[in-house]
């Protein structure tokens, strides 16, 4: 194996985090390989949105432009892809972790003939004999396994916040190909009814520095508001465990975990949260966790840098407390801080 094609939906939001994770990840791999980088960029793209894949060491960018691919739909967006991947012959495929990334992986494994791994976190090419090695957790994250693709071609959905970003390099250029997409509308068996965008608090979860995330302990919804003004005096978002989302506390868009988001901030607040392996996987990332639990045995303490044994009625609100008292001593005149 030699040659790797990451796949890119465009989007109005600013070439962010996942796109750099998958494009770096791709870069890694054909270095590796001593083969070349392309990009796939799928539906109507901002011209400098689309460069950016050069900075990030792809050699070609395939612009997948057509009236049909205006808005997401998954068997016309994996049509362009397969006509992406006619056109750059790869050896891998690689796409984010995202909703459309979960989708058309396997739609195109099937239509390639290709090999499909999701929730792949390293990947290695051996240059001699073109084998790529890919690692993949299991059991809720609690064992690797690592596993070697002999076979062209593969398709792997890369997690997110699992590939340490390269840095950008402004001055790198590269090839861009405007693809003569041949799309039949008919194939699309879904259409879009309606969309509703989530109102979000803060920064994105995945792209958060703090993350104040509440559990089961937190007792109700409405506590939940509680953990929002913390974060919001912290200058973070909220997230949430399984067990929140699924009493319908809040929103499943704010789970963290195996089954939800991956986030890697620099400091991951857990209250009221056990510690499942399930739900350390989606928070393991972050540079420093900080638990408060009322019980001391509670596994999320294995883990915590610093942990505090309480109920956390009695330290949320002296903690935001406390941050709002800093915060008037930074504001007042000659206040050292
Ligand atoms: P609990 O385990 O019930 O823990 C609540 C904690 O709150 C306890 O430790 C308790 O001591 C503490 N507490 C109670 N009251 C207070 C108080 N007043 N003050 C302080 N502490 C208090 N889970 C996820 O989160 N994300 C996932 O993506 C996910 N995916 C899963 C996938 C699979 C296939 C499976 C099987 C499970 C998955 N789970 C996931 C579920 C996971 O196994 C746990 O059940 C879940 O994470 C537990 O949530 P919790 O810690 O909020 O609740």
């Amino acid at each position: 194996m030699k040659n790797v094609l990451a796949v890119l939906l465009a989007t109005q939001a600013p070439f962010g985090r996942n796109e750099i994770e998958v494009v770096s990840a791709g870069r890694r791999l054909a270095t590796e390989l001593g083969g070349t980088l392309a990009v796939a960029v799928l539906g109507p793209a901002d011209d400098r949105w689309a460069q950016e894949p050069f900075s990030f060491g792809a050699e070609r960018v395939f612009r997948c432009e057509h009236e049909a691919l205006g808005t997401y739909q998954n068997d016309l967006f994996t049509a362009a892809v397969q006509q992406a991947h006619a056109a750059a012959q790869p050896d891998v495929v690689l796409l984010p972790s995202s909703a459309y990334g979960l989708e058309i992986a396997p739609l195109l494994g099937y239509k390639i003939g290709a090999s499909v791994l999701l929730d792949c976190v390293q990947l290695t090419g051996d240059g001699t004999s073109g084998r790529v090695s890919i690692v993949k957790p299991v059991y809720g994250g609690k064992a690797n396994w690592v596993l070697v693709a002999k076979k062209a071609p593969v398709v792997l959905v890369m997690r997110s916040r699992a590939v340490e970003p390269l840095e950008p390099q402004a001055e790198n250029a590269g090839e861009t190909v405007r693809l003569e997409l041949q799309l039949d509308t008919r194939v699309a068996r879904s259409r879009l009814v309606e969309r509703r965008v989530e109102e979000e608090a803060g920064a994105r979860l995945e792209d958060a520095r703090i993350v104040v995330s509440g559990g089961r302990g937190i007792g109700g919804r409405e506590n939940f508001v509680q953990l929002e003004h913390l974060a919001q005096a912290l200058g973070g978002s909220v997230g949430a465990s399984r067990a929140a989302c699924d009493l319908g506390w809040v929103p499943a868009s704010w789970q963290i975990g195996q089954t939800g988001k991956k986030v890697a901030p620099d400091l991951y607040l857990a209250v009221g949260i056990s510690g499942a392996s399930q739900h350390m996987v989606g928070c393991s990332g972050a540079k420093h966790i900080v638990a408060i639990n009322k019980d001391p045995k509670a596994p999320i303490f294995r883990v915590a840098e610093l942990g505090v044994v309480d109920d956390y009625r009695a330290i949320v609100p002296a903690l935001i407390e406390a941050l709002k008292q800093r915060k008037r001593v930074q504001q007042e005149p000659g206040a050292l801080g």
